[in-house]
């Protein structure tokens, strides 16, 4: 491609010259031509070079692994191209939820790069410990907010979209604990579980659920995240200072 290029501009530049035949051209216009094809050529190639490294990047996210070092902090990023050590059961990709509805049209969990990567720190102290972290939600696009809220104008459930969500950002997780076989640990109640029950302050729970809860907390905790008081899966990144976005994964 480059090589055609070049020649069809080299035609060019020869024919556009005043001259009227090659024969009588001088050396040093030639020479001139010669410099300026060699100018054309370079340009070609740094333009191929840029288009390369376009591919590469979009192939980076749909076929391979990412070096975590490659991911910047405030960029989204699909946890599972970053670790394959993670369970998701993504709820609202499925009817499996409070709303009874899917509202993303595929499972995907992404989030933003400097989550990710403290997640995946906490999951390794996790897995010292025979456990692994299981996923029911992330990122939440804007437009889905906006969606739930639509079906379930509730604020004490649903985040009202006009202050939106940490998980808006890209820097909230909803998660519980699974052992090495995948049995999900026993939190007291189920996910999105909206009573008292789910309250980190409530105690009338077995002592092996308030171990599993405490668990939980202190390794996220040491990794950067914070509870909220009401439900023992949500967990904040100690950065929330990241826009509300309305980026969508692709699921193909
Ligand atoms: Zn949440």
């Amino acid at each position: 491609m480059v090589k055609k290029l070049l020649f069809i501009t080299f035609l060019a530049l020869l024919f556009s010259c005043k001259e009227t035949s090659v024969t009588t051209m001088t050396s040093a216009s030639t020479l001139a031509l010669l410099e300026k094809s060699k100018a054309i050529q370079l340009r070609a190639e740094r333009v191929e070079k840029h288009m390369q490294k376009w591919q590469d990047s979009l192939d980076r996210y749909d076929n391979q692994k990412i070096a975590q070092d490659e991911v910047k902090d405030d960029e989204f990023v699909d946890i599972e191209k970053l670790s394959n050590y993670f369970v998701l059961d993504m709820k609202y990709a499925t009817k499996d939820n409070f709303l009874k509805k899917e509202v993303y049209s595929c499972e995907r969990c992404y989030m933003r790069g400097v989550v990710a990567k403290a997640l995946i720190k906490a999951n390794k102290d996790f897995m010292k410990k025979g456990y692994r972290i299981k996923l029911f939600d992330c990122y939440r696009p804007y437009s889905v907010q906006k969606k739930m809220w639509k079906i379930f104008p509730n604020p004490g459930y649903v985040a009202d979209p006009k202050g939106g969500s940490i998980h808006n950002k890209g820097a909230a997780v909803d998660i519980t604990l699974t052992d090495l076989q995948g049995n999900q640990l026993d939190m007291g109640t189920d996910f999105d579980h909206f009573g008292k029950e789910a309250h980190h302050a409530y105690k009338e729970l077995s002592e092996k659920v308030i171990a599993n809860r405490k668990l939980l907390r202190e390794i996220m905790e040491k990794h950067g995240f914070s509870i909220i008081r009401t439900e023992w899966w949500h967990y904040n990144f100690k950065n929330k200072k990241f826009k509300i976005s309305d980026f969508r994964w692709k699921c193909s």
